[in-house]
């Protein structure tokens, strides 16, 4: 019904009575009934809350009312934001029990422009990973190739687009959450500027790295979603919420290529895919000139401190006291407050959360904290300083979203390192705060993200590129 329609040929159709936002949530319902056992995409269902707000929105065109920005759309969200009175698990053991007592700003924002919230969505335990297997609900398949893994952390939100579920998803980049994921399934991914969009009632891994975005089928649809939930938000200070508009005139603009990420260990693949596109840009007279970013390699690496460091603190909160877990309460172990903290978060994370917990600990104690965390946030500096020369030079900078394919299910999960370096080239916009965008490349085959970087609160024209090569390749 609607698996090849964009969010505006959605509110044509309805407007036209082509068919009512109450027909197409029970479409949906039932598609996701009978397909998601095999995908496991969704984690928890809103549907009252789906066929309230479907019900809302028939009444508004019944009426003849104009329609708000995502009126009658489709979506479902990743279960680290807050929705309001629904189960939010951040994909822990030790969250399961808990019910949101209030809405994200990003979902008041749906709410308020009429989107339709069909559930919460899978991922990778308080969004640590990159391929969705360190769920405590099981991993999420990709629907393009059930046996390859949709990417992490944000899997079920790429796999539940992907598998024509929802026409968009929300999901949270931290290191490249949205990105990687949005290039395994084939999607649009944004992972805007920090600062963009508000974090309040998201659950935080690392504070001064996260940004909520959508997942899309295309950019326009991408735009228009980034447009309903950004802005300033009083109740998340790093919220400032800039919206600098500008044009792209295709034959102005200048392309950089940092020559360091066509090294090696990338999947010749990708690599075979993304020239391609680059050829094809040059083709259309887009003036694309190589460039290097030397500090950009240490991002990764600076990364893997912050993160730890950012998430060991955040995490150092659940205590399965005031919420949490039921099941973790039971039994004779509870001699002592202490006692309760152990087996609480020793039962209720994932290993891969408590390697991180150890390692960031590690990274801030008294001994190590000047030789790993500060001189992380010196090299931090560094790479932010890298790119805004770089933006002096060129408009935009375009690079793979991944140095490999969609890889099989099991091939990494043991593997914590190599399960890292999947995020080798999404790091340093985190790092740096600037936007940055993944849209799909391949013509055939698996799917190969690219990604497109832009200047800090320059998602307009990060749109208006992507869009141009979006109609390119
Ligand atoms: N793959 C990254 C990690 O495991 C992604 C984190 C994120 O963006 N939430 O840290």
């Amino acid at each position: 019904m609607i698996t090849n329609l964009t969010i505006k040929d959605i509110q044509d159709q309805l407007k036209q009575g082509k068919f009512t936002a109450i027909q197409l949530v029970d479409f949906l319902i039932a598609k996701i009934e009978k397909e998601d056992p095999a995908i496991n995409s969704f984690v928890y269902k809103s549907y009252d809350l789906a066929r309230e707000q479907a019900k809302k929105v028939d009444e508004m065109i019944a009426a003849g009312k104009e329609l708000p920005a995502l009126a009658g759309i489709p979506c479902a969200i990743k279960d680290n934001i807050l929705i309001d009175g629904i189960n939010c698990s951040a994909g822990s053991n030790i969250l399961k029990d808990y019910i949101a007592s209030y809405d994200a700003t990003v979902i008041q924002k749906l709410k308020e422009q009429g989107a339709i919230i069909l559930g919460k969505l899978n991922l990778d335990e308080f969004a640590m990973g990159s391929s969705g297997e360190y769920s405590a609900f099981g991993p999420t398949k990709n629907p393009k190739d059930l046996e390859r893994v949709p990417g992490g952390s944000s899997s079920g939100p790429a796999a539940a687009v992907a598998a024509g579920f929802c026409q968009f998803s929300l999901g949270s980049d931290t290191g490249g959450s949205i990105r990687q994921p949005a290039s395994f399934c084939g999607l649009v991914g944004l992972k805007p500027t920090y600062g963009a969009v508000s974090r309040y009632g998201l659950i935080s891994l690392a504070s001064s790295l996260d940004q909520i975005g959508p997942i899309t089928k295309n950019v326009d649809d991408a735009r228009i979603v980034y447009q309903a939930i950004m802005g300033k938000d009083p109740k998340d200070s790093t919220c400032i919420g800039e919206d600098n508009k500008g044009e792209v005139d295709i034959k102005k603009i200048k392309i950089g290529i940092p020559k360091e990420y066509f090294v090696s260990g990338i999947d010749p693949e990708v690599e075979k895919t993304i020239k391609a596109t680059i050829d094809k840009l040059k083709e259309s007279g887009v003036d694309v000139v190589e460039i290097s970013l030397p500090y950009n390699k240490y991002a990764l690496a600076c990364y893997q401190i912050l993160l730890p460091a950012e998430a060991s603190a955040n995490l150092a909160r659940y205590d399965n006291i005031r919420y949490g877990n039921k099941e973790l309460h039971s039994g004779d172990f509870r001699e002592s407050l202490e006692e309760i903290y152990r087996y609480a978060r020793q039962q209720g994370f994932g290993p891969e959360v408590r390697r991180r917990i150890m390692l960031g600990t590690y990274a801030l104690s008294a001994g190590y904290y000047d030789a790993y965390y500060l001189r992380a946030q010196k090299v931090r500096t560094l790479i932010q300083n890298e790119f805004r020369q770089a933006f002096k030079y060129v408009d935009f900078i375009i690079t793979p979203t991944c140095p490999t394919l969609p890889f099989k299910l099991g091939e990494r999960k043991d593997d914590p390192v190599t399960m890292y370096l999947s995020d080798l080239f999404t790091t340093p916009a985190n790092i740096a705060g600037v936007c940055a965008i993944s849209i799909p490349c391949a013509k055939e085959g698996l799917p190969v993200g690219l990604q497109i970087i832009g200047n800090f609160f320059q998602e307009d024209k990060l749109f208006k590129i992507a869009k141009i090569f979006e109609e390119i390749k």
